[in-house]
């Protein structure tokens, strides 16, 4: 069992909320859907785009030394060459022959069974929060099988990628739990490949990007031409990647089909890459938490030197605390100049700063900020989805859903709702309010169904406020509404002018 019943009952309840109410929906769905690849609906689109527009506002517009760029998502294949994608973007596939299911041989684990210090077997399980616990049961019940005496030894949790010539047959599938039909993993690009132009044949092969960092690399010199960029400065772009992801899993935390966020930080090949790596990730930590994200769910994972790319200086990622585990969720590296030397190289075009100081050229250094949008928003929902016990008008217990999403990123900001929708001198001033509302933020008014119940409407759907045109905003003077603050439930009566000084603050 890959995670607790209750972990398991969150993440089923996220999917069941996310569709039901109109953020994700299966593509193509009534096709029988297709592995990999999801639609954001009404609701979904604009979290999304919040999502998305605050990371451009906070990365790009309000800093005066990063610069944003849109690059083509089929570029020349080149590139790819350059980069190393075409040889080594790879994932470990290993097949099972006779269920015909496909795994990553790193997210497949094994232990051979050791009964009194001799080997009787082996067992398999997938990775999960609980593998070692998992293999570990599973050795005793074929210890218990096979009637064997004697004492079990603890297991050893090996990934299926250390697995020697002389273990492979013998390690159960995951599908069958039989020995004998797990095939030796090997290298799969997890590249997209497509054809340019009317010819398809090898000439014309070209990919999908698996990233967008490339873009930035490759118009390095464009934007140092074209702009007044200086060391320190960097290059931030938002947009489609694709990767043929051998298991898609987790709804949308792994898809073929994602959105990222990527900024290239390029310094002085002099310059202390530590600090600005460091400074990078609190950076990134700061704005996870300013859209919502709470710290307790928060962590980091520093990857072993040893499993770092041989280019690499450091690689930190920024772990979230989903339903199914702890994983990654925005990974910052330290590139040294890799990318553009490489570049450099395979174009015979040089990819160099002068330096007024040293009179010299030099190939700058780079940090670089990845993070998926998707992964956010999953990590949003996770985080924002809370089911509690409330009380109506009348007393009376019941259930709420609610999305405490952050005001900066909820699709709907302020929910306008006329006490009765047939009482024109209620609706003449919600309208009012409405059209002034809606120049600024995402406003929606509602008139349908008891006050309690399109208060429900707008919590689940994460709305931070309501404002109600009642019989006091217009028999009282003053001309206040109620404002109902979704989290608390607390209602206080609030001025149009106090209304948009609210907004101001917190929608920024
Ligand atoms: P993983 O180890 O989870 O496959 P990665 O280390 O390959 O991810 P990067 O190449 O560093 O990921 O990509 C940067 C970011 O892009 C990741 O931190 C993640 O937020 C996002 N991302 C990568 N692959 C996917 C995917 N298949 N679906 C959704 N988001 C993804």
């Amino acid at each position: 069992m890959p995670e607790s019943a209750d972990s398991s009952n969150l993440m089923e309840a996220l999917v069941s909320l996310a569709k039901r109410r109109g953020f994700i929906y299966q593509s193509s769905e009534i096709y029988g859907g297709l592995n990999g690849f999801f639609d954001y609906g009404p609701l979904g689109v604009e979290l999304k785009r919040n999502i998305r527009d605050c990371w451009w506002r906070d990365m790009v517009q309000r800093r005066e030394d990063i610069v944003g760029i849109e690059t083509s998502i089929i570029m020349h294949p080149k590139v790819w060459e350059a980069s190393g994608h075409v040889a080594g973007f790879s994932d470990p596939l290993v097949d099972c022959k006779v269920s015909k299911q496909r795994y990553r041989a790193d997210q497949l684990f094994f232990a051979a069974v050791v009964v009194d210090g001799k080997t009787a077997g082996y067992v398999s399980a997938l990775e999960s929060e609980r593998t070692g616990a998992e293999l570990q049961e599973a050795a005793e019940t074929f210890k218990r099988k096979k009637s064997l005496q004697g004492a079990l030894e603890p297991v050893k949790v090996r990934e299926f990628t250390e697995a020697t010539e002389a273990e492979i047959p013998l390690v159960p599938s995951p599908a069958t739990g039989e020995p004998g039909s797990l095939t030796a993993p090997r290298a799969f690009n997890m590249m997209f490949q497509t054809n340019v132009g009317a010819m398809s044949d090898a000439s014309s092969v070209a990919y999908l990007r698996p990233e967008t960092a490339q873009g930035m690399f490759v118009d390095f010199k464009n934007v140092v031409d074209t702009t007044r960029v200086k060391l320190p400065f960097g290059i931030a772009q938002v947009g489609k990647s694709f990767r043929n992801e051998i298991t898609p899993r987790n709804f949308i935390f792994r898809s073929r089909e994602f959105e990222q966020m990527e900024m290239e930080y390029f310094i002085h090949e002099d310059a202390d890459w530590a600090k600005a790596h460091e400074e990078w990730i609190v950076w990134c930590e700061n704005w996870l938490k300013s859209i919502g994200l709470p710290e307790s769910h928060l962590s980091r994972y520093a990857h072993p030197k040893e499993k770092l790319a041989f280019y690499s200086r450091g690689t930190v990622d920024i772990m979230f605390k989903y339903p199914f585990g702890v994983q990654e969720l925005w990974g910052i590296a330290a590139r040294g100049n890799y990318d553009l030397t490489q570049h450099a190289n395979a174009s015979g075009k040089p990819q160099e700063m002068f330096d007024e100081a040293t009179k010299k050229k030099f190939v700058p250094h780079v940090i670089e900020p990845a993070v998926g949008t998707d992964r956010i928003f999953l990590a949003v929902l996770t985080a924002a989805y809370a089911v509690e016990d409330v009380k109506d008008e009348k007393g009376n217990v019941e259930q709420r859903t609610v999305l405490r999403l952050s005001p900066r990123i909820a699709p709907v900001k302020v929910a306008i709702l006329p006490l009765l929708k047939n009482k024109e001198q209620l609706t003449n001033r919600a309208r009012a309010l409405f059209e002034k509302l809606k120049r600024n933020y995402a406003v929606q008014y509602d008139d349908g169904g008891a006050i309690g119940k399109r208060y429900r409407r707008q919590d689940e759907a994460g709305t931070p406020w309501c404002v109600t045109i009642d019989f006091d905003t217009i028999e009282k003077p003053g001309d206040t509404f109620t404002l109902r603050e979704r989290d608390s439930m607390a209602q206080k009566r609030i001025t149009e002018a106090e209304l948009f000084a609210l907004l101001a603050e917190h929608v920024y």
